[in-house]
């Protein structure tokens, strides 16, 4: 409390200088640095008494946009996403994301992102881990989102 009353007095600064930090996705490897052979998918294991898979985490948390309003997480070079990206990181935005937005999804046109974008629960996580930095975070349309007051 005292170092916030600090910190509003000078303007943000307090007792030390801001702290260092840089961006996520500087931190992201690609899959072979990691591993020698191509990655096996891991089945997730749920109890779902205190662990629940991302779907019902979704639905949990009252999440809700409208259906026909332009995306909100734009996809800036789509043309990445099944070719450099899966074979350098493994698609990892299927992975980070907490409410199973991105999907690679097989067509007859062949293997292509699908933005599932009314499960975003608006965490920004992938604004700040997508190693191409291509998803581009826009806010959506009329307030949909997490159900906050349901907290
Ligand atoms: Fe997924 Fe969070 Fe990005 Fe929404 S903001 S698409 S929930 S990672």
């Amino acid at each position: 409390m005292l170092h916030t009353g600090l910190q509003m007095v000078t303007r943000g600064r307090g007792l030390h200088n801001r702290y260092r930090n840089q961006p996520g996705h500087t931190r992201m490897r690609p899959l072979k640095k990691y591993y020698q052979q191509p990655l096996r998918p891991v089945e997730p294991a749920y109890d779902r008494k205190l662990t629940f898979d991302k779907l019902t985490d979704v639905y949990n948390s009252g999440t809700a946009h409208e259906e026909d309003q332009p995306c909100h997480l734009q996809i800036l070079q789509p043309a990445i996403c099944h070719t450099r990206c899966t074979e350098e990181y493994g698609n990892p935005c299927q992975f980070f994301c907490p409410a199973d937005v991105y999907e690679m999804a097989e067509s007859a046109s062949g293997r292509h992102l699908q933005v599932n974008f009314s499960n975003c629960v608006h965490c920004k996580t992938c604004d700040i881990m997508d190693p191409y930095e291509i998803i581009n975070w826009v806010t959506p349309e009329g307030g949909g989102g997490p159900g906050y007051e349901l907290l």
